[in-house]
């Protein structure tokens, strides 16, 4: 059985402050949420501050983004996994869209950034996705294999139990768009596949992909009756408490 995931990415939104405000206030929303891992990940600066507020509950912080350095040293403006692991989170996200988009992040980065990520001892948010373009010209599965071979090369067999997939097309992402059921189930179950070739049967079985792109209070039931898709990283709906509570909540 795999524990569905939702994971809230709160990107550069909210100062230290509004984060641990956001934080407390979903405390008590999503305090009966045993169905579900709960994660929220907000800016560096709040991590220390969201973590120490929420210790002790069923909240974990992650971080959205680390160096693919696992040593400290002189690389300016790059905060380490294990730095991040010391602030008190559990989780990163790797291989944003945003980040492979703006910051030019290839597979083989994302794929550093997961080992570091491990190596701290935390668990890696590996995001996935094609863009509409690669969609429209029938590239999206060739796309999506690609970016999870290229981004998980290099981890052992038991670094893959330490990982979660985030299947989020590119399309979906913030433009109120979101993939039918039908879609997420097709590439979720295709990205299983692709781990069974890879790696194993066991290990593809016990792989948790998540889907992301609009998910909202209204679309996520439907999303996680799919047999392949085991939870949600949402953006836009998870700044605010409530919004994000509900969606933790789908199956009350
Ligand atoms: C995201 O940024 O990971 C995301 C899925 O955003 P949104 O839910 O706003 O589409």
């Amino acid at each position: 059985m795999r524990k569905p995931v939702i994971a809230g990415n709160w990107k550069m939104y909210k100062t230290a402050g509004d984060s641990v405000a956001t934080a407390l206030a979903l405390k008590p929303l999503v305090a009966n949420a045993n169905h579900c891992e709960v994660i929220i990940a907000p800016v560096f600066t709040a991590l220390k501050g969201v973590a120490d507020r929420l210790e002790g509950s069923n909240i974990k912080v992650a971080a959205q983004n680390c160096a693919s350095e696992k040593s400290e040293g002189a690389y300016t403006g790059e905060v380490a996994a294990f730095m991040i692991h010391d602030a008190g989170c559990s989780h990163v996200i790797v291989g944003h869209s945003e980040r492979r988009q703006y910051f030019l992040e290839a597979d083989h980065i994302v794929s550093n950034k997961a080992q570091a990520a491990l190596a701290a001892g935390l668990t890696a948010i590996v995001c996935v996705g094609e863009t509409l373009e690669q969609r429209d010209q029938g590239k999206a599965l060739d796309t999506v294999k690609e970016q999870v071979v290229g981004s998980l090369s290099g981890l052992t067999a038991s670094d893959l139990a330490r990982i979660i997939v985030a299947y989020e097309p590119v399309w979906a992402i913030g433009t109120g768009r979101t993939a039918t059921p039908e879609q997420a189930q097709e590439m979720h179950a295709f990205i299983r596949r692709v781990f069974a070739e890879r790696h194993s049967a066991a290990a593809a079985e016990s792989l948790r992909v998540l889907y992301g792109g609009s998910v909202k209070p209204d679309n996520i039931s439907g999303l996680m009756k799919c047999s392949d898709i085991d939870g949600a990283l949402v953006g836009g709906a998870s700044l605010s408490a409530e919004s994000f509570a509900k969606i933790v909540n789908y199956n009350g």
